[in-house]
């Protein structure tokens, strides 16, 4: 797959490899996506692989830039059962990022709950 070229805006080393290598979250309320709301493109933050439209992101009020809908094929998903609870993980399914997790109480029955240092930008439509 073709890697697009996005932007990165401060991007924090050790909480991005601590989000996409190690499954970590960072915390809520602190990702440079939650109130961005520009047209565009979110790629993988590790592969710049596309993996959401800015049209499907919305304001959840979790902390973490939710969305929608994903461009599903660019997107894998696995059980994740750490923490006690039985969660779906979601990741970038070119370079196997962790992405964040996907639950099923979203305005259009998915909420993809993703962290924002997992993304780059990219502008346009
Ligand atoms: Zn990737």
């Amino acid at each position: 797959m073709e890697a697009l070229i996005c932007y990165t805006i401060g991007m924090d080393n050790d909480l991005k490899r601590h989000v996409c290598i190690n499954k970590g979250t960072e915390p809520p309320f602190s990702g440079q996506y939650l109130d961005h709301y520009e047209d565009g493109i979110y790629c993988c933050g590790m592969c710049n692989t596309s993996l959401f439209e800015s049209s499907e992101k919305y304001d959840s009020g979790t902390g973490w830039p939710s969305f929608s809908n994903a461009i599903s094929e660019t997107i894998g998903t696995s059980m994740d059962d750490s923490l006690g609870m039985v969660r779906t993980e979601v990741h970038c399914k070119t370079c196997k990022a962790h992405l964040g997790h996907v639950f099923d109480d979203g305005p259009t029955h998915l909420r993809y709950c993703i962290n924002s240092v997992a993304l780059n930008f990219k502008p346009g439509n």
